[in-house]
């Protein structure tokens, strides 16, 4: 299934009196920043006003009713973080919360932005995926973490990203996938362009890799289109001076 955002949803509990999941992947329109960053940009590192982005994260808590955000400050790792408390997660690409009410973000332009629910009615996590977060394995990482906590995913929201065709990448970041990713890994991630060149499609990857977890397929949403061709969504490559969307996932309070 493949919605657009900006979009959102509540993922029930498992257990009767369990707490939901809310979600939501937000596109460009709704906040308060200007020019290149118009409107909904998330991140602070990007050269917007920071209280234009403090102004666009308060409205995205308050839209999935949070107390409070950590967001993801990527590095295209393959780090998971397990936070409790609101803030900037600095040096991974990966956040794990328990905390009811602490909503995770992962921020992105054009890499793939993913929420993933817990069978718990507790643990949330939001991760933060380009071609390296792909072959160094950030997803599988994150839910090998949440396994460890004996946990499961009950849904997996892959975020908007950058098609594979509007994703020509060089030679050598197609050999790094085919020796580092698994056949059916590669076969579903890399692509050809419409000019011959080859690319890569992360999302399609992350989905194929998240089947190799053990998670079933049907517990995967894509949500929202090609970034660099939806003027609604922020594209680095498309763009370069520009905003961040995100993903936001929280355990209701
Ligand atoms: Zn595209």
């Amino acid at each position: 299934m493949l919605v657009r955002p900006p979009h959102g949803g509540v993922v029930a509990p498992s257990t009767p009196g369990g707490r939901p999941a809310i979600w939501a992947a937000t596109g460009r329109s709704g906040g308060f920043s200007e020019g290149p960053f118009a409107s909904m940009n998330l991140a602070l590192h990007v050269g917007d006003h920071p209280e234009a982005v403090r102004a666009n994260r308060e409205a995205l808590r308050g839209r999935v009713e949070a107390t409070g955000l950590a967001v993801l400050s990527a590095v295209h790792g393959a780090d998971v973080a397990v936070v409790d408390e609101p803030g900037e997660v600095v040096g991974a690409d990966a956040v794990i919360t328990r905390t009811p009410g602490l909503g995770v973000v992962a921020l992105g332009a054009d890499c793939v932005t993913v929420a993933v629910i817990g069978d718990d009615d507790l643990t949330v996590a939001a991760v933060h995926c380009g071609w390296q977060g792909l072959v160094l394995g950030v997803l599988p990482a994150a839910i090998a973490r949440m396994a460890d906590m004996g946990v499961a995913p009950v849904q997996i929201i892959l975020g908007p990203s950058i098609c594979g065709s509007c994703y020509p990448v060089p030679l050598d970041r197609v050999d790094r996938v085919r020796s580092s990713c698994s056949d059916q890994v590669a076969r579903s991630s890399l692509v050809e362009c419409p000019d011959g060149q080859p690319g890569i499609d992360v999302r399609e990857g992350l989905r194929a890799q998240v089947i190799e977890c053990g998670v079933s397929a049907d517990l995967v949403l894509s949500v929202g289109g090609c970034t660099f061709e939806d003027p609604e969504l922020f594209s680095h490559r498309r763009d370069g001076r520009t905003g961040r969307h995100g993903m936001v996932v929280v355990r209701s309070e």
